[in-house]
């Protein structure tokens, strides 16, 4: 029988951000606004590294810059697996129905190289 909720990385990341949130006592800290924001936050940091770039491509983008950009990264998602978890999503699975809206919203044979949205088309 296959399990329906296989263990995975994002689930082994969010019991580890839970015992890091638990050993500090900060649960009272991360309620779903401020985890909210604190994405939002982070998402900012993200841009720094690829501020006045033309593209961010390597070799644009040094070493250093790559590595703040793994580092906000790092904070981006350690932010969305807190909120999903403070609400109890199940991010993997909200994450696949999305897929699954977006390939009915983006047919390939109508979107194939095309980056305009889905109300441009027909
Ligand atoms: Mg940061």
């Amino acid at each position: 029988v296959t399990d329906p909720h296989p263990p995975d990385a994002l689930l082994a990341l969010r019991d580890a951000l839970r015992e890091f949130v638990a050993e500090r006592d900060w649960k009272q800290f991360h309620t779903p606004r401020n985890l909210a924001i604190a994405i939002s936050v982070e998402a900012g940091e993200l841009l720094e590294p690829f501020q006045w770039l033309e593209t961010g491509r390597s070799p644009e983008l040094s070493e250093a810059a790559r590595a703040r950009v793994a580092d906000e990264l790092a904070d981006v998602l350690s932010c969305v697996v807190r909120l999903a978890d403070e609400l109890d999503i199940d991010l993997p699975a909200a994450a696949r129905a999305k897929l699954e809206q977006n390939r009915a919203k983006y047919p390939p044979d109508q979107v194939r190289g095309s980056a305009r949205k889905y109300s441009e088309y027909g």
